[in-house]
């Protein structure tokens, strides 16, 4: 798809998305045909003019150490089966040729993506298994440092940015068609992406460290090795990664949140009904005790458009993180709300084909680049 396509409304632009948990939803019994306690459902994909959905495979640290590469496994079975019983709506992507297929035919793209690099155990057999089963980037950490890379998440540099091993894991999805995101993981890890990555990369769901500073975004340094790279930054919907005032005014931190998330994952292990029901409430409790959050869409827009501005339209993407996040920023309320982003930004000077850029065509530029 190139910029002929587009049409007058923003609206009708496609959007790719590089980032959703909506598999967690699916595993505690949601139907992706219509689940309006989620962010996400075939028909506000449809209405939001969502045509590719990254949907994440999950990978919790508080797992038992012989559980993460079946729960990917699980998860990845559940996205297939999925697909399969909506065949007329949501179709698996690797390749930008199976996206283009799926749009032509009216069909989202639904492209798989594993959050979390300790999925593989510590075994590049296991890495080679996930990327035959199509997924398309990997998050090297999630919020807790494994023993081949560090993350963002927790105090100290752990293993110190990527060991030996963790070089081998980045050099494997170099060449196994797995882009590295490096969402998630600690500067050190993420420049030593930088030196060994052959291939571009992403940061799949992450804001700027400019506009809300924390260790979980990006600085500009990152934001243009990521474009120098090829890559994109998907930007991230979480009020909490794109207004600094969000978490303060309750006199939380990131690090709670995660950690209240990472309670509940320990204490409803193998029981996902429970599990989304706890988060729901983790969820609620936030909300009623912080109130409606302050950043809109305009705060979107600026996250977006300081990637824009120090690294290229190029180097922007979507990344929203629906179903994984407890809040959304003040009128959104899931993927039917890209259409009102799209115009925001239309409205804050942006031309179609830069809007094109962001939405589609950065992303599909690295999936070409990376297949
Ligand atoms: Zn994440």
């Amino acid at each position: 798809m190139d910029g002929s396509e587009l049409v007058e409304s923003p609206g009708a632009l496609p959007v790719a998305d590089l980032h959703c948990d909506t598999a967690l939803e699916l595993q505690g019994g949601a139907d992706i045909a219509g689940h309006p306690e989620g962010h996400v459902d075939i028909p506000r994909m449809r209405e939001g003019g969502v045509a590719l959905q990254v949907f994440a495979a999950f990978i919790s640290s508080a797992l038992p150490p012989d559980r993460p590469f079946a729960e990917a496994m699980a998860l990845l079975d559940l996205l297939d089966g999925a697909c399969g019983g909506h065949p007329d709506a949501l179709v698996r992507a690797r390749t930008v040729d199976d996206v283009e297929r799926a749009v032509r035919g009216g069909k989202v793209a639904a492209v798989t993506a594993i959050e979390n690099g300790r999925a593989i155990e510590g075994d590049l057999g296991k890495l080679e298994v996930l990327a035959g089963r199509g997924i398309r980037y990997m998050t090297l950490t999630h919020a807790r440092h494994l023993p081949w890379a560090a993350s963002s998440g927790e105090a100290g540099d752990g293993p110190g940015g990527l060991t030996a091993f963790g070089r081998e894991v980045v050099k494997a999805m170099n060449r196994l068609g797995v882009i590295v995101d490096v969402s998630h993981v600690h500067e050190t890890t993420f420049w030593d992406v930088v030196r060994v990555a052959k291939r571009p990369f992403i940061a799949s769901h992450s804001c700027t460290a400019v506009l809300c500073p924390m260790a979980r975004n990006l600085t500009d340094d990152q934001i243009r090795a990521v474009a120098d790279s090829g890559g994109v930054v998907g930007i991230n919907f979480f009020p909490a990664f794109l207004d600094p005032g969000y978490l303060q005014k309750r006199g939380a931190s990131i690090q709670a949140l995660f950690g209240e998330m990472e309670r509940i994952e320990r204490e409803t292990l193998g029981d996902p009904i429970h599990r989304n029901a706890e988060m729901r409430r983790l969820a609620d409790e936030a909300r009623t005790a912080m109130g409606p959050p302050e950043a809109g869409i305009d705060t979107l827009c600026r996250h977006i458009e300081h990637v824009a501005e120090i690294a290229g339209e190029d180097a922007v993407a979507f990344g929203s993180d629906f179903d994984g996040v407890t809040d959304l920023p003040h009128g959104m309320t899931g993927c039917e709300s890209f259409p009102a982003i799209l115009a925001r930004l239309r409205t804050r000077g942006w031309r179609k084909e830069s809007l094109h850029k962001l939405a589609w065509s950065n992303f599909m530029r690295v999936m070409k680049a990376t297949e």
